[in-house]
């Protein structure tokens, strides 16, 4: 009897260390904008930027979910690599106002409490991404706007710029080019992460200088939770870019997550319906999104989405292009 109670408590052991050592999946998928992005109207310059910008994105977040850190850590690492970054339309290198200025807008939230925060019309906050963070966490509140946002950020002691900080020549140059004209287009663009981690945690950042000639304290998707960026445990994470005002009327990061929930939609499916709901209503984008097991997908309905992922498989990519 000791002998057969002795082999099943070996059995169990033994059965407990082969759970520990096989480890539950991880990813990481970042964005960069979607938009008229080909291969014949990227500067080659432009398209070596754009894919090391990705590429140390990628690795930072990554970093931090190989060594079992947090999806909400990562999300964060990742999106404060690209705001700093100046081909992308975030922080550093954002698209600028009607009055020629950056205003900067940003959110994040966790899949395992449904926290959230957010932040719009930012001026002078190094990292966006990083003080919508801290309303999560440190505020009672979801979203803060403006001179509001800024006097919390003082508070909690995040790094104060020079708006000027944000304004990169390429962009300047843009801007003057298009005040001339009556229709001054849609130059756009915005930067993104979903993550899950070791722990099952789902967690998304986006953040954003909005579109550019933006007017009035406009507000695009990307700070709206439920939106532009949203997460939860139960379905998946989704991080958006587009034409914003479009994704506001589609409420896509949370159509995404309500067909999973609801009508058990798969991730990727559910992610193209939605989509196409944009088209339908006349607007243009794209977006990551990441579900619990780990399924990636990355639709867009521009010609170009700049991308990245990493999973724990050993899987891997960046991609600028349609087909890429
Ligand atoms: N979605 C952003 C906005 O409308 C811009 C973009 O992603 O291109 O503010």
């Amino acid at each position: 009897m000791r002998f057969f109670f002795r082999t099943f408590l070996l059995l169990i052991a033994g059965n407990l260390a082969l759970q520990a050592q096989v480890k539950r999946p991880f990813a990481l998928v970042i964005h960069g904008g979607a938009g008229a992005i080909t291969k014949e109207n990227t500067a080659p310059e432009k398209e070596r930027g754009a894919r090391a910008g990705l590429e140390k994105a990628l690795q930072a977040g990554y970093a931090v979910l190989e060594k079992g850190g947090t999806s909400l850590d990562a999300v964060e690492a990742a999106v404060r690599v690209l705001e700093d970054d100046p081909n992308f339309n975030a922080g550093v290198g954002a698209v600028l106002t009607a009055e020629g200025t950056a205003e900067l807008d940003s959110a994040i939230m966790d899949g395992r409490t449904l926290g959230a925060g957010s932040v719009a019309g930012l001026r002078h906050i190094k990292n966006p991404v990083s003080l919508a963070r801290r309303v999560m966490e440190k505020s009672p509140h979801v979203m803060l706007i403006g001179e509001g946002a800024e006097a919390f950020a003082k508070t909690q002691g995040l790094t104060f710029v020079e708006n000027a900080t944000f304004i990169t020549p390429a962009r300047l140059e843009a801007w003057k080019r298009a005040k001339g004209k009556a229709q001054p287009g849609n130059p756009k663009g915005t930067v993104g992460a979903v993550a899950l981690d070791q722990a099952g945690n789902l967690a998304a950042a986006t953040s954003t200088g909005g579109m550019m000639m933006k007017k009035w304290g406009r507000v695009g998707d990307a700070p709206i939770i439920g939106i532009g960026t949203y997460a939860d445990n139960a379905t998946c994470a989704v991080s958006c870019t587009g034409w914003g005002e479009f994704f506001i009327r589609t409420v896509v990061a949370h159509d995404i997550a309500a067909q999973m929930a609801y009508a058990g939609t798969p991730l990727t499916k559910a992610a193209i319906q939605t989509l196409d709901k944009v088209k339908a209503l006349g607007g243009d984008g794209g977006l990551i999104a990441l579900d619990a097991k780990g399924t990636i997908t990355m639709p867009f309905n521009t010609s170009g989405m700049f991308r990245a992922f990493k999973k724990s498989d050993g899987t891997q990519g960046v991609s600028l292009f349609r087909n890429d």
